[in-house]
């Protein structure tokens, strides 16, 4: 008759009885994991594919509106280029461009250094705080509230944007709000009626710039 093995042989000997039992949990749990990677895969594949069909311009913007609306675009993909969020926003007077601003929020590590809180800021440490009087304000997407608020301090009376902001929720497969809160509705309710709200302008060009940043977004991603 052999002798048994001793148990110092087999430092690992309880590990058999232990996956035998737990067996039937692991059958279980494999499944439901597999299909929630699956559908995670699969909505990370998705969110930057969504087909997004860009609103018609507001027929309240000019030419120069298009024309200055394609430098904020272009400040907005130089964010991205930077590894920050696609915004970007200028600030123009008497046709010219006063200051300008590319979201550097991620890379300077200020949360509130969105494109537009971003110009506001530069713009009055720069000029003066009431440089921005009566300026024309452009953005490539519609504001968020915080930034409203900036805008609403700067003076500015007309405020142009790119995309609207939903439409950006839409492009990324995101839970959309119940009740969207727009730019319009922030300015009337803030009492500035006095500040001309104008867009969306070109959003089928800014819509390709955030489709182009969370592609971007997508590859980096381990
Ligand atoms: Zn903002």
């Amino acid at each position: 008759m052999n002798a048994p093995i001793p148990l110092v042989s087999r430092p690992y000997a309880w590990v058999r009885p232990l996956l035998l039992a737990s067996r039937p949990v692991l059958r279980s749990a494999i499944v439901p994991a597999f299909l929630l990677v699956l559908g995670c895969a699969c909505n990370h594949a998705a969110a930057a594919t969504q087909q997004v069909t860009p609103l018609a311009d507001d027929p309240a913007c000019t030419a120069e509106d298009r024309k200055f609306m394609a430098r904020a675009y272009e400040l907005a993909a130089a964010a991205s280029e930077k590894g920050n969020g696609a915004y970007g926003a200028l600030v123009v007077k008497d046709g010219k461009i006063l200051m300008e601003f590319s979201n550097d929020a991620k890379t300077s590590g200020d949360v509130t250094h969105h494109g537009e809180t971003g110009l506001v800021s530069l713009t009055s440490r720069k000029l003066g705080i009431t440089s921005m009087k009566g300026c024309t304000f452009y953005t490539s997407t519609e504001p968020c509230i915080m930034c409203c608020g900036a805008i609403n301090s700067s003076g500015v009376t007309r405020l142009v944007y790119g995309v609207t902001a939903i439409q950006v929720s839409r492009l990324r497969g995101r839970k959309l709000p119940v009740k969207p809160l727009q730019v319009r509705e922030v300015f009337e309710r803030a009492g500035r009626a006095n500040v001309a709200v104008c867009g969306p302008l070109m959003e089928g060009d800014g819509l390709a710039v955030h489709a182009a940043a969370f592609a971007k977004m997508d590859a980096a991603k381990p």
